[in-house]
C-alpha cells in the first residue's frame, strides 16, 4: 500500500512527489504512456513538447522543456518515489483505501493526487483524424521539422498559436495562421512578435470546413464565418493550435468536474472525495504555467500529507 499515489507527471505531479518523498511518504507516480488515440501523454506532461523554456525560475539562459521535466523527475527518484510509465485506467474511490488500475492491475494508496494535465483539443472534423500524422499535427514543435521550406497553416488566435508560427517560420517558408475571429486572444507581446514577422500571413473570422488530400495534406477549405464565402488554400500542412481539454474521463462519475471537464477543488486542493487531491492544469484553466503547477503540486503533496497523517 502506498500512502501516496500520484497521477500524472508533469510539473505538478513530480512536484507533489518530490514534497510526499520528503515528507517520508511512501509514493507511487503513475506517469502517464502511450494512448490508443494519440501519442501525447507523454511522461513529463506537455512541457515534453516544447522546446526553450524561459519563464521558469531559476533558469536565466532558459531550460529545454523536456530537459526541465528529466531533472525534476531524477529529483522525485532520488527522494524515492516509484514510476510507472503507464496509463491509469480506471479508479475506485468507493471504500478505502483508494485503488486506482492499470488494466487489472490495481494499487492501493491513503492518498491519490490526480495531476494529470491537459491536451490538445482537436477539431473534430474527419479529415483531421484520417490525416493525422500525414500532415496534420497538434505540436509544432514536435512536427515542425518535417514542414522545412513547406508552406503551413495554424488554426488558432491564442498564445501558442503565435508561439507555433513563430517557431514554425525557423522551418517554413510561410506560415498562414487562420483565425475565427477578428481579434487575436494571444498576449500583446506575443502578438506583435508575431504581426510583424514577415513569413507570418493572416486569415481572419475563418473557420476550418474541410481538410483536403487524399494520403497526405494538400490544401485547406475555408469558410469566412461574416460573408459565408468558401475558399480553398493550398498548404502542405496544418497545425491544430487551439487550446487543450483536461485529462479526466477516467474521472467521469468519481469525481466532482466543471462543465468544461476540469476537476474541481472542494477545500484547497482536495477534490470532492476525501484523500483525492490534485493539481495543475487538470484543474486550473486559468493560470496554465509550469511554475503555478509546480506550485499547486506542492500545496497538494503537503494537504496528502495532511491527510495521510490523520489515515493512520
Ligand atoms: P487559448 O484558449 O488561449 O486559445 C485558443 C485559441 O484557439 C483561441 O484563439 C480560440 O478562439 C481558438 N479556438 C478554440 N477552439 C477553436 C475551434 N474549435 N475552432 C477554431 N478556433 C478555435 O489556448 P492556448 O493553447 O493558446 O493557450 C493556453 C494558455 O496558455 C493561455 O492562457 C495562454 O495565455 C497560455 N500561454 C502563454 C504563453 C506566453 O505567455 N508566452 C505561451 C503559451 C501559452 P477564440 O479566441 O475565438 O476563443
Amino acid at each position: 500500500m502506498y500512502d501516496v499515489i500520484v497521477i500524472g507527471s508533469g510539473p505538478a505531479g513530480l512536484t507533489a512527489a518530490i514534497y510526499a518523498c520528503r515528507a517520508n511518504l511512501k509514493v507511487l507516480c503513475i506517469a502517464g504512456g502511450p494512448t490508443v488515440d494519440d501519442s501525447y501523454r507523454l511522461p513529463g506532461g506537455q512541457l515534453m513538447l516544447t522546446t526553450t523554456v524561459e519563464n521558469f525560475p531559476g533558469f536565466p539562459d532558459g531550460i529545454l522543456g523536456p530537459n526541465l521535466m528529466l531533472q525534476m523527475r531524477k529529483q522525485a527518484e532520488k527522494f524515492g518515489a516509484e514510476f510507472i510509465d503507464d496509463n491509469v485506467t480506471s479508479i475506485n474511490f468507493s471504500g478505502r483505501p483508494l485503488k486506482v488500475f492499470i488494466g487489472d492491475t490495481g494499487y492501493e494508496g491513503k492518498a491519490v493526487i490526480i495531476a494529470t494535465g491537459a491536451k490538445a483539443k482537436w477539431l473534430g472534423i474527419p479529415s483531421e483524424k484520417r490525416l493525422r500524422g500525414k500532415g496534420v499535427s497538434a505540436c509544432a514543435t514536435c512536427d515542425g521539422f518535417l514542414f522545412k521550406d513547406k508552406e503551413v497553416v495554424v488554426i488558432g488566435g491564442g498564445d501558442v498559436a503565435m508561439e507555433d508560427s513563430l517557431y514554425l517560420t525557423f522551418m517554413c517558408k510561410k506560415v498562414t495562421v487562420v483565425h475565427r475571429r477578428d481579434k487575436l486572444r494571444a498576449s500583446p507581446i506575443m502578438q506583435k512578435r508575431a504581426m510583424k514577422n514577415p513569413k507570418i500571413f493572416w486569415v481572419w473570422d475563418t473557420v476550418v470546413d474541410e481538410i483536403l488530400g487524399s494520403t497526405r495534406v494538400e490544401g485547406i477549405r475555408l469558410k469566412n464565418v461574416k460573408t459565408g464565402n468558401v475558399t480553398e488554400l493550398k498548404t502542405d500542412g496544418v497545425f491544430l493550435s487551439i487550446g487543450h481539454e483536461p485529462d479526466t474521463a477516467f474521472l467521469k462519475g468519481h469525481v466532482d468536474l466543471d462543465e468544461k471537464g476540469y476537476v474541481v477543488k472542494k477545500e484547497n486542493t482536495m477534490t470532492s472525495v476525501p484523500g483525492v487531491f490534485t493539481a495543475g492544469d487538470v484543474h486550473d484553466h486559468r493560470y496554465r504555467q509550469a511554475v503555478t503547477a509546480a506550485g499547486f503540486g506542492c500545496q497538494a503533496a503537503v494537504d496528502a500529507q495532511k491527510f495521510v497523517e490523520s489515515f493512520d
